[in-house]
Order: structure tokens, then sequence, then C-alpha cells
């Protein structure tokens, strides 16, 4: 395991997500990245999220979101807020 051939792991994949989204990153990393997701359901959850955000964020200024897509996020949001005051308390 982790022989130099530095696969990215989770914490890199979720640090790169926006960087992925925005096509920043270079080649070679896109790839490591990639094929983390294709292995990886914990990081291919958030990163479909984070697109799916990114496209409800991207048409709210048009007047057509999904509605499945619209409670998806709702939910996701309420469950990071639920979360936060869990690690809080
Ligand atoms: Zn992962």
């Amino acid at each position: 395991m982790g022989t130099g051939e530095s696969d990215v792991d989770c914490n890199e994949t979720l640090y790169r997500l926006y960087t992925y989204l925005d096509g920043e990153l270079t080649e070679e990393r896109r790839h490591k990245i990639q094929r983390h997701l294709d292995e990886c359901e914990t990081c291919l959850d958030a990163f479909d999220f984070e697109a799916d955000l990114r496209m409800v964020i991207a048409q709210g200024c048009k007047d057509h979101v999904p509605d499945a897509l619209r409670q998806r996020v709702l939910e996701a949001l309420i469950v990071e807020e639920q979360k936060q005051q869990f690690t809080k308390g």
C-alpha cells in the first residue's frame, strides 16, 4: 500500500473536488481523481451532489430546476445543519 504510485485518497479527492469541477486540474490529476471516483462510492456521492448543486445554482436565474433535484439539495443542506449542531453539542 502507498508505494509512491500516489493514487489520491478520499481527503484529497474531496479537497480537489471544486478544482476538478472547474476543470482547473492537470490531466494527470484528473485521471487519478476520476479513478478514485470510479472506486469510491462515498466520494462519488459527494461529487454527484456537488455537480448537481452547481447545476441548480447555474439554473437559478432560469425557472427550471427539477423538483427532485431541488428536494435533494434541500435535504442535504438540512443534514449538514444537523451534523454541525451535533458536533457542537
Ligand atoms: Zn473516496
